[in-house]
């Protein structure tokens, strides 16, 4: 029984492994050429400033439907394209959309919104970045202070030097800088220390607790209060509820994102949501 067991396991296994890599692999050929086939779309998530419940700004994400596979996660698919390089395309794609839909927006009206993007480690250690996103910029008409890059620390400390570097020539082009999922990483402080943010982005599974845990709770006080010495502002992601949207204006934390406020969703709906919110 036992040896039957073992080889039933080991078939379990080589096939489980099996279908990994087969997916890993549909997965990278779909992403090759997912842009071509007009396969990716924008969402924007609605930011908010706590104090006054109005929207400040949006973040993009990025969403892709395959003919072949169907929706696919950017927390899946994101990683893989990294790997593969299909991230410098995309990641392109997505940051000239995001800003003709900023250029657009301010024409409409909303003079002071601010766009978010989400920038990964590759794109980051290119050293012409800035150049890009400067003559992005020119080409649509767009305003710096209405443009947010969101950096992860792994992206940054991936090519320190590079980072740093890109990372000061944008915030000299009047670009801000938001330092993403922090209090999950392993050198935030440092990272804070060092590169130019002007949001500090704390991380969901942080924000998730701070009702049930005083430990998560005198975290997130304490990083509030520390981004006010830095100059820096604290926007709370993924706040679900309205008790933990309570605590958070009771810490005079300024910003927050997440499903209580609204979901990420298509152009046409963010911009209705934007109209009756501003
Ligand atoms: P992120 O940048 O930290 O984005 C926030 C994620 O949290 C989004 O997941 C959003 O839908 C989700 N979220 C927001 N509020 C809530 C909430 O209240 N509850 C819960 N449970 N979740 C909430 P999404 O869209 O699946 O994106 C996942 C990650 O994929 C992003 O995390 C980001 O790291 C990456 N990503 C998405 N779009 C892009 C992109 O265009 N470029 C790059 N490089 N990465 C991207
Ligand atoms: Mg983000
Ligand atoms: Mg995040
Ligand atoms: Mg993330």
């Amino acid at each position: 029984v036992a040896k039957k067991r073992g080889r039933n396991q080991y078939y379990w296994f080589t096939q489980q492994f099996k279908t990994q890599a087969d997916q890993h692999l549909k997965l990278a050929n779909g992403l090759s050429h997912a842009l071509a086939a007009d396969e990716l779309t924008l969402y924007y998530q609605p930011q908010i400033d706590i104090q006054s419940n109005k929207v400040y700004g949006v973040e993009a994400l990025v969403r892709w439907n395959s003919a072949e596979l169907g929706a696919v996660s950017p927390a899946v698919f994101i990683p893989i394209a990294e790997e593969t390089g299909a991230i410098l395309p995309i990641g392109a794609w997505v940051l000239r959309t995001a800003m003709k839909q900023a250029k657009k927006w301010t024409e409409e009206g909303f003079k002071d919104l601010v766009v978010s993007v989400n920038i990964s480690a590759h794109q980051l250690i290119e050293p012409e970045f800035a150049h890009y996103v400067a003559d992005f910029m020119q080409e649509y008409g767009l305003d710096a202070r209405h443009l947010c890059l969101e950096i992860t620390e792994s992206a940054a400390i991936s090519d320190l030097e590079t980072s740093y570097k890109v990372c000061t020539e944008l915030v000299e082009l009047g670009v801000k800088l938001a330092i993403d999922d922090f209090g999950v990483g392993h050198s935030s402080l440092s990272m804070l220390n060092k590169f130019p943010f002007q949001f500090i982005k704390l991380d969901r599974s942080l924000v998730q607790d701070i009702a049930t845990s005083s430990r998560d709770y005198a975290i997130i006080r304490t990083v509030i209060e520390l981004s006010g010495h830095l100059g820096m502002q604290v926007v709370a992601e993924g706040v679900e509820t309205r008790e933990q949207a309570e605590l958070l204006r009771t810490l005079n934390c300024p910003e927050a994102q997440g499903y209580l406020y609204g979901r990420p969703m298509p152009l046409e709906q963010i911009t209705a949501y934007l109209r009756s919110h501003t």
